[in-house]
């Protein structure tokens, strides 16, 4: 078995070349070859000896997932959908703006929490992406596009708090000046609430943190979010005042899916202004992307605005996100099912992807 370098972070990268029996110096130059330069070919890295070039060749490898659809939209927003292995696929979107370009990556194939608007979560949970398969995203992307981007969103598929094993060394590449040199302010980690990880990942890598807020009580929140049954508001409060004590942002940015009829009202803003009073945030409300049986539907406009302005009035900023790539169905953490079925969903879907105003 090769070992495969995209998942090794430079303590990782270097510990493989200890063994090897090579000098930490090779470890960071092949490092940049990797990441900075984006080359998966060790006979191509020109400066290193050729007695080390043939050892990784025999005993390493840099693998990303495959290509399996690449698709572009009207607006410049791309997406691909990334098999990693014979019955999983996840998706990686890149959104091109003016001042910044943003990659949403995933991080499981499926998701166990289950919140009911969400499609991931409807397919229930297949498996971990490997620290290589998070990174490879990334890779993948810087390679084919012109543009360097400049925000990394964990917005796609999966709950990220829930394999932080993996997702922590793909952070760290991310921030290594030797890899993507990403600033920990464009890096951001969302969670639906997983409490006693938002305090790991605060004391392991601290990156700028998106939460799932989605309801502004535990009543509803119960039944949109489940995993709130086990942490509560209260406590999940408690956990974003403690990750601001280390957090790269002074804010957490609070996403809120809006479902009509459900969480819209001028009461549920009045609840989440409220709330705002107990910690640091922004709002950043989002359409709901309706699927098929979903059961729910779009706040309308004129709802969403009046909802934004309850919000504004009462001094907190929100942000209403764009409905980017629609043409091409590029939504997030909107795929499951095995290859051919996801690309056929995909294909039917209208959807929008995610934007996080950083
Ligand atoms: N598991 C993490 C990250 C992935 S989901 C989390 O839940 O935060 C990224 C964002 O998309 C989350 O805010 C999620 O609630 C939202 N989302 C999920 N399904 C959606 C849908 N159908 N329409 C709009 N947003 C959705
Ligand atoms: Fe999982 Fe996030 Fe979807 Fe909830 S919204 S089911 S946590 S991916």
């Amino acid at each position: 078995m090769k070992t495969n370098l995209l998942g090794l972070d430079a303590a990782g990268l270097a510990g493989f070349f200890a063994e090897l029996g090579e000098k930490p110096f090779r470890a960071r130059q092949v490092l940049q070859w990797v990441h900075q330069r984006r080359e998966g070919e060790f006979s191509r890295m020109s400066d290193l000896a050729k007695s080390l070039r043939d050892k990784l060749t025999e005993k390493a490898c840099v693998q990303a997932p495959a290509i399996v659809g690449d698709t572009a939209a009207s607006d410049g927003t791309r997406k691909w959908l990334l098999k990693v292995d014979g019955a999983n696929a996840v998706e990686a979107v890149f959104i091109p703006e003016t001042r910044r370009a943003t990659l949403c990556i995933s991080s499981q194939a499926g998701c166990v929490l289950d919140c009911a608007f969400c499609s991931t979560g409807k397919q229930g949970f297949n498996r971990n992406l490997t620290t290589a398969e998070i990174v490879g995203q990334l890779w993948l992307a810087s390679k084919l596009v012109d543009t360097r981007i400049s925000n990394v969103v964990m917005m796609g598929m999966g709950e990220p708090m829930l394999n932080l094993d993996n997702v922590i060394p793909a952070l760290r590449l991310m921030l290594d000046d030797n890899a993507y040199g990403l600033s920990r302010r464009r890096v951001t980690v969302s969670t639906s609430g997983v409490v006693p990880e938002m305090d790991r990942l605060r004391d392991e890598c601290p990156v700028a943190l998106a939460v799932s807020l989605h309801a502004p009580n535990d009543r509803l929140r119960d039944r949109l979010v489940p995993v709130n049954r086990r942490y509560p508001l209260r406590e999940l409060i408690a956990a974003c005042n403690r990750y601001l004590e280390k957090a790269p942002r002074d804010f957490i940015t609070f996403e809120y899916v809006m479902l009509d009829g459900v969480n819209d009202s001028d009461t549920n803003a009045r609840e989440l202004a409220a709330i705002a009073k107990q910690v640091r945030c922004k709002y950043n409300l989002i359409p709901f992307n309706p699927f098929p049986q979903s059961g729910f539907h779009r706040s309308s406009d004129e709802r969403i605005r009046r909802f934004a302005s309850v919000l504004q009035n009462a001094g907190i900023t929100v942000t209403t996100r764009k409905t980017r790539g629609d043409d091409i169905a590029a939504a997030c953490g909107q795929l499951a099912g095995d290859v051919a079925d996801r690309t056929r969903r995909s294909a039917n879907r209208v959807v929008a992807i995610k934007e996080v105003h950083a």
